[in-house]
């Protein structure tokens, strides 16, 4: 039903099994459906990320305060070794790790690249390292920080590359890149500011350093900077050294967004917040809290938000979210009463409105009245008429997913 460039289209979604007969296609959205092969385990081997580091088809991706740098809004710059090795030297890597971590001196601080993946799509003149090929990705962060060598370094790299005429995208919410781009970039955003929020040890409060390719943080067991003010170089103990949980993991904070049906399936449930342009609603959504199910946590938020008392949730699809580090956990769920469909926004004041459309004007609305909350509709849409968000966002899928289901499976086989 959807069509849009800018959503993936991994190989994967379009192979037959028995299970997607039996629930239909995988939805993938917007910055998901990466590329890149990870790797993940190859995060610590210093001899591969030393390779990786240098190899003259290595791409990074390069944020200042968070802003990728681009050739357009909708193309980013991939920059080579040779322009940020003023802030990444080649010696980085010739140390292992826990080298690095006995050896920590507080005063020596670097710019710590982080190992994306590679795109295994790009093979040609590409690295090979055992049986993987293809192009390795890094994201670094070029903002000035750290010790007064590494921001000097830092503004020269910055310097440098905005002669070149590319620009540090600034906006709140970038979604302008193609898909695969796009999902890069969500890695390298939520990596870089985990990194940047985490830079002090969260049961000590001494700083920590960026270890494993920068996914995770270790708190060091002694600084060298100590013994130079005449102190011995231990620093207090702390829990992270002593248990198995010895490091700090970048966290993902799970959300729910929920398309709600009606009883009758004839009606789909929408909210707007203050901050939307006039006409413009989207499905609730709300934070998972601790030791609740994604299902409780979806029927909470819509009595909360909206007054309405829900009965089944599916979980329908996800997409992860970089603002700054949520994954969107996506459900359709229905009301089985009538009575449980009224609207009440005085528990919670959350929302502005709330309101039950009618799916015809939904469908209206997915075919003219999609934008994202800080651009206009296209051309055929109506003044006044029902704003909803674009396909990039969940819950435009959500929504279209809700309305186009078929509701009367003793007919027709189960779809969920
Ligand atoms: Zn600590």
């Amino acid at each position: 039903m959807s069509s849009d460039s800018q959503l993936p289209t991994p190989a994967h979604i379009q192979a037959d099994s028995m299970l997607a007969r039996r629930f239909g296609r995988e939805t993938v959205n917007y910055f998901s459906s990466s590329p890149l092969n990870r790797l993940s385990f190859l995060r610590s081997d210093h001899a591969f990320l030393s390779a990786a580091l240098k190899h003259p088809s290595t791409r990074f991706v390069l944020m200042k305060d968070l802003a990728p740098l681009t050739k357009t809004p909708a193309e980013p710059y991939y920059a080579k070794y040779d322009e940020v090795r003023k802030l990444v030297p080649d010696t980085i890597y010739d140390k292992s790790e826990e080298d690095i971590i006995k050896e920590y001196d507080s005063r020596k601080t670097t710019a710590a690249p982080i190992f994306l993946g590679l795109d295994e799509t790009q093979k040609q003149d590409s690295l090979t390292w055992k049986i993987y090929t293809g192009t390795p990705y890094f994201a670094l962060d070029v903002t000035p920080r750290g010790s007064e060598e590494q921001q000097i370094n830092s503004k020269a790299v910055i310097s440098e590359v905005e002669a070149k005429g590319l620009t540090f995208l600034q906006g709140r919410t970038i979604m302008s890149f193609p898909a695969g781009e796009g999902a890069i970039y969500a890695q390298a955003r939520a990596l870089i500011d985990w990194n940047t929020r985490n830079s002090f040890c969260g049961t000590c409060g001494h700083p920590t350093i960026s270890v494993n390719s920068g996914t995770k943080r270790a708190c060091p067991p002694s600084d060298a900077a100590l013994l130079a003010q005449g102190k011995p170089a231990e620093r207090p103990s702390c829990n992270t050294r002593t248990t198995i949980s010895n490091l700090s993991f970048p966290r993902t904070d799970p959300t729910i967004i929920v398309a709600v049906v009606s009883t009758d399936a004839k009606r789909v449930l929408l909210g707007r917040a203050k901050r939307f342009p006039p006409n413009f609603y989207s499905t609730l959504a709300g934070f998972i809290e601790p030791a609740e199910s994604v299902e409780d946590a979806v029927r909470r938020e819509v009595w909360e938000e909206a007054g309405v008392t829900l009965s089944r949730v599916v979980i329908h699809s996800t997409q992860p979210w970089p603002y700054p580090a949520n994954l969107m956990i996506g459900a359709i769920a229905q009301v089985s009463d009538p009575a449980h469909e009224t609207i009440n926004l005085e528990h919670d004041p959350e929302l502005e409105d709330a309101r039950w459309f009618d799916f015809a004007e939904v469908e209206e609305a997915l075919k003219t009245g999609t934008s994202p909350l800080g651009s206009a509709p296209g051309a055929a849409y109506k003044e006044g008429a029902l704003r909803l968000p674009p396909t990039t966002a969940i819950a435009n899928q959500l929504i279209r997913a809700a309305i186009g289901m078929d509701f009367n499976p003793a007919e027709n086989g189960p779809k969920m």
